[in-house]
């Protein structure tokens, strides 16, 4: 999870008043808006118009409502295609070409391996599931069979679900984002649960800064990124979101090729052109790992990353263009490491 940065821990920056912000729950997580002290006046519509976006876009998608379109697909899945939305087709086609980028690692139909784990309404195994359960299970994964043509969606078989998780935050920020822009305010961050969005600056002039989390020691932040220009900025983190089988951690991101969850990441951040590409980039990674990540990464532009994975020491591994962004903490210099 990223974090906006209080003032005072900017020696810098310290007569410069921290952002104005508004914050509350949305989506299972937190969302917020911030503007600059000096645009304070801003504050509360652009906070109002994103938290309507916000509430619309999740009746739309959330799996928890029963009335939402994704319910709707996933209770129609094997039967007819059911009218979708925009914001639903958008994320869908997106989901799509996240399959085709990560050769399968991100797949939006993940739900049923998702909720067989424990998360997102399942129940946690007791023990480890054998093979043959798993591996029916994961058959009822493959972002083939969803199919999208116009304005309706269609999942293949019965039993697929879809789930967004991956994905629907990050484009939610981008409409609100949007919505902002058009509405004339320069000077904005938006956030909805540690997907970011940030136009304009932070404070006189000042790029948008955000912390990014020790995923060990949850109170130290690794060091800073800074963001303007509509950059977005997502993490996709071990220790948020896990459960525990037989006394072993298993984290809320799977791996639709095996069906297990996936080990070896402790933490990844994404800077990317867009909220929804972050966060879509952000699982992706967290799934290649370090091993995988540098293909993919080469075939998105305007993206870079920092993966830092499951294993002490800590290391912190950087594509090269995040230098422009990130600036680390003195104390984790020497924990750096080029990504490639
Ligand atoms: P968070 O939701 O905590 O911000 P992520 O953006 O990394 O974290 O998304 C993780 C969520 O994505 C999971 O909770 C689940 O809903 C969904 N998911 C899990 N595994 C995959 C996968 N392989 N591909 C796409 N979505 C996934
Ligand atoms: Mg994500």
């Amino acid at each position: 999870m990223v974090i906006l940065l209080a003032g005072a821990l900017f020696t810098g920056c310290r007569r410069q008043p921290r952002p104005a912000e508004i914050q509350w729950p949305a989506m299972g997580t937190f969302a917020s808006v911030s503007v600059p002290e000096s645009d304070r006046k801003h504050l509360q519509a652009t906070a109002d118009i994103t938290r309507n976006i916000f509430e619309t876009i999740e009746a739309q998608v959330s799996t928890f409502r029963t009335n939402s379109e994704f319910a709707q697909l996933n209770r129609e899945a094997g039967q007819e295609p059911v009218p979708v939305s925009t914001a639903t087709r958008d994320i869908l086609v997106l989901a799509l070409a996240a399959g085709d980028l990560s050769g399968g690692g991100f797949d939006i139909t993940a739900g049923p391996l998702v909720r067989f784990w424990g998360f997102n309404g399942g129940t946690v195994p007791e023990t480890l599931p054998s093979d043959s359960a798993l591996q029916s299970v994961r058959a009822l994964v493959g972002y083939h069979d969803l199919q999208v043509e116009g304005n309706k969606a269609r999942l293949a078989r019965s039993g697929m679900r879809v789930d967004g998780g991956g994905i629907a935050k990050g484009y939610a920020v981008d409409v609100a984002y949007q919505q902002a822009a058009t509405s004339g305010i320069a000077h904005v961050m938006i956030n909805l649960g540690g997907n970011l969005r940030c136009r304009g600056y932070g404070r006189a002039n000042q790029p948008w800064r955000i912390g990014v989390r020790n995923p060990f020691d949850r109170s130290r932040t690794i060091g800073t990124l800074e963001l303007t220009g509509g950059k977005a900025v997502a993490t996709s983190g071990n220790y948020e979101r896990f459960v525990k089988i037989d006394g072993r951690r298993y984290a809320h991101i799977v791996d639709p090729r095996s069906g297990y969850p996936v080990q070896g990441m402790a933490g990844v951040t994404v800077i990317a052109n867009s909220a929804a590409l972050a966060d879509v980039m952000s699982t992706t990674l967290f799934v290649a790992g370090l091993e995988g990540s540098p293909e993919i990464l080469r075939r998105v532009p305007g993206c870079e990353a920092i993966l830092i994975p499951d294993r002490e020491p800590m290391e912190i591994y950087v594509t090269s263009g995040i230098k422009a962004h990130f600036t680390p903490e003195p104390r984790y210099a020497d924990n750096i490491k080029p990504l490639k």
